[in-house]
């Protein structure tokens, strides 16, 4: 479980009973960087994109989301 990190989002694999998560890691990221890969990222994959993308700025927090989202099966 990712101490510290607490979510609403109950559909997902990683989601866990009392709002937390458990995944190992996860990457929020800008919403544009959402757009350009939509599909739910494992750690390698993370890897990747942080350093394909970088730092990115975002202003306002709906600008941003959770990159480790897996629907439950
Ligand atoms: S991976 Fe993201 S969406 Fe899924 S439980 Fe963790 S923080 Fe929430």
């Amino acid at each position: 479980m990712l101490s510290g990190v607490r979510c609403t989002i109950s559909d997902c694999y990683f989601w866990k009973e009392g709002h937390y998560c458990n995944a190992k890691e996860i990457l929020i990221t800008h919403d544009e960087v959402g757009r350009k890969f939509p599909e739910s990222m494992d750690a390698p994959q993370i890897d990747q994109i942080v350093a394909q993308t970088g730092p990115t700025e975002a202003y306002y927090c709906y600008d941003t989301c959770c990159k480790t989202f897996r629907p439950k099966t």
